[in-house]
């Protein structure tokens, strides 16, 4: 079950796949590095999608 989602900033490489798949979910600063917009109660298909594309590894699933 997906109750929340965590992002690792020195993990990102900064490719936006995470922002282009949740946008409501995710943003991006100047560097590019991943921002969490709201961490809690995410769509859990979306949240799922972000973070298997996610390319380095950064998003996590939190929750049981
Ligand atoms: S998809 Fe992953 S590497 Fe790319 S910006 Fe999002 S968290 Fe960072």
């Amino acid at each position: 079950m997906v109750s929340g989602v965590a992002a690792d900033r020195d993990v990102c490489v900064g490719a936006g796949m995470c922002v282009l798949t949740a946008p409501d979910l995710f943003d991006q600063d100047d560097e590019g590095l991943v921002v969490l917009i709201d961490e809690s109660d995410p769509d859990p298909a979306l949240t799922q999608r972000a973070v298997l594309l996610c390319p380095s590894g950064a998003l996590r699933v939190t929750g049981n």
